[in-house]
This record gives structure tokens, C-alpha cells and sequence, in this order.
């Protein structure tokens, strides 16, 4: 893994206020690269989603989102910072009352609280999905306990609003699942299971029999001893445009977005091509 201009990125960084002790947005070149190359703001592309990404005090977001490159497509905000931080609030609003032209808006969060104002929001979108990070790791991750996301899950459910659990990063040993019966209860469903990625310079305690095989993965995502849930993939909205027209879109988003992906920009450009366009 490359760790060049880590001083660089960790200046420019507006440090996430949950804190998670086992956050890899500092050490992962292509996120760095999204801050590194693109200024302030920035258009990110995974195999999931659209994100837009950007500090506060940058541009008003209306002057450099392309939203007519947006349509059809899934986006979601911040791939690197939560949607709710209040820090985000006049962006993710702006994001929500614009979403009705986009075919869907994926947050995902390990926020505590969302403001009601924003929660109104939400329940008044159609095609929009709040994915709640539930892990079980309250240990590493000081600013927001998985209950506490679980009673903001009931919270939202109360209001219409459609919720998935992301159980991310499972990490064998340390993760448990004792939240689970309380989630259930309170209506959250659906659940997807993925894995971690380790690096050295990560200061967990990891039961040896796993730490090995870590290790020995060290940067790369793998997914050990998963808890024995049905586990069901992250929502997809269905676009509504041509394959033609989605090509044309892609091809010109392409030159704007900073590919936040381990997979290849041809495999990722794929996808956002895929999602986009009425499958007829
Ligand atoms: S919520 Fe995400 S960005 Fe924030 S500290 Fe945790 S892993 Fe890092």
C-alpha cells in the first residue's frame, strides 16, 4: 500500500467525529486521491452508488453538481464523512429536496441522532434509504453506540422511512450481534454482512486464531466467521433512462469523478452504467 503524502491528506481531512478506532478513510489511496486531486469538492464513484463528497466553506453545492448527469443514477452523500453531521446539514438538504430527480439516495451512517427537521425530510422522499451501520463494536467506535443507531432505526421506521442494516466492518472475534434481537423488534429487517480491512498500524485487540489471517490480508476487505443471519444486498433503485442515454451520461461524468473503489475504473464505470438505465 502506498502512504505517501499522508500529512498532506490528514491536514486537508476534516476528522469524522465518530471516531471509530479501526477508520481506514485516512490510509486508503483512493479516497486520499479524491481529496488529493479534486480540491475541495468532489464526485465519487463506487459499484453502489454516486457520492458526493466535499469540506465545508467550498463551493454552493448547485454550482458544480451536475445533476443532469445524475439522473437515473444511486447517490448517496459523503462517502467519506456522515450524511447527518450538522457540518453537512445544508448540503444533505439541499441533496433531499433535489432527490426527486435522481432515481435514489442511499445514506449510509453511524450518526446517533438525526434532527427532526431532517427526519420530515426523509419521510417525505420517495426512493430514499437509510442505511444504518450496525456493528456491535461500541468499544471502537466512542461516538455513537449500535443501540443507539438501532433507536434511530425505530425512530425512522415510525416515520415511513426505509432502513437497512449494514453490519461493516465484521471483525471475527471483537464484532458480536447481541443488538440484533432489539433490531429485529423494532422493525429493522433486511441486513448486509461485510467484512474488514486490517492494517498494522491498527491498535485492536484481535484474538490471535483471526489476527493471523488478517495479517496476512493486511489492506484488503475479507469477510471471517460471519454471524449466521440471511444477509441481503444493500437496496438498488431501478433506473429510468435509456442504455444509450446512460452511456452518454457516464461518459461524461467520467470525466469529473474520482473512482473511490478497490475494484478497476472499466469494472466500476460498468456498473454506474448498469444501474442507471431502465431494464427493459
Ligand atoms: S464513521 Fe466512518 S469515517 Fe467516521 S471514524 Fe468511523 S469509519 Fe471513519
Amino acid at each position: 500500500m502506498n502512504w505517501e503524502n499522508m500529512d498532506v491528506f490528514q491536514e486537508k481531512y476534516m476528522k469524522c467525529p465518530i471516531g471509530c478506532k479501526y477508520c481506514m478513510v485516512e490510509l486508503v489511496p483512493s479516497r486520499k486521491e479524491a481529496w488529493d486531486h479534486k480540491g475541495n469538492e468532489s464526485i465519487g464513484l463506487n459499484k453502489t452508488a454516486c457520492f458526493i463528497n466535499r469540506l465545508p466553506g467550498g463551493r454552493s453545492i448547485d454550482k458544480w453538481v451536475p445533476l443532469h448527469l445524475l439522473d437515473g443514477e444511486t447517490v448517496g452523500f459523503q462517502g467519506i464523512q456522515d450524511p447527518f453531521d450538522p457540518r453537512w446539514e445544508k448540503d444533505l438538504k439541499w441533496l433531499l429536496s433535489n432527490s426527486s430527480r435522481f432515481a435514489g439516495v442511499i445514506l449510509t451512517t453511524k450518526w446517533p441522532n438525526i434532527d427532526n427537521d431532517i427526519i420530515k425530510l426523509l419521510s417525505s422522499i420517495r426512493n430514499v434509504v437509510v442505511v444504518l451501520s450496525l456493528t456491535g463494536l461500541d468499544i471502537l467506535e466512542p461516538g455513537s453506540t449500535t443501540i443507539e443507531r438501532v433507536n434511530l432505526g425505530e425512530k425512522l421506521i415510525s416515520h415511513g422511512i426505509r432502513v437497512h442494516g449494514l453490519i461493516h466492518p465484521w471483525i471475527a472475534g471483537v464484532s458480536n450481534i447481541d443488538w440484533m434481537a432489539t433490531a429485529l423488534k423494532v422493525g429493522i429487517k433486511d441486513f448486509t454482512v461485510k467484512g474488514f480491512r486490517y492494517s498494522s498500524r491498527m491498535k485492536i485487540d484481535i484474538p490471535d486464531k483471526y489476527l493471523k489471517a488478517y495479517k496476512a490480508n493486511d489492506g484488503e476487505e475479507i469477510l471471517l466467521n460471519p454471524p449466521n443471519i440471511k444477509s441481503i444486498n444493500l437496496p438498488r433503485f431501478q433506473g429510468n433512462i435509456s442504455l444509450e442515454e446512460a452511456e452518454e451520461q457516464v461518459r461524461e461524468l467520467s470525466k469529473l469523478v474520482v473512482i473511490s473503489s478497490s475494484s478497476s475504473r472499466g469494472e466500476v464505470l460498468r456498473y454506474t452504467i448498469k444501474r442507471r438505465f431502465k431494464d427493459v
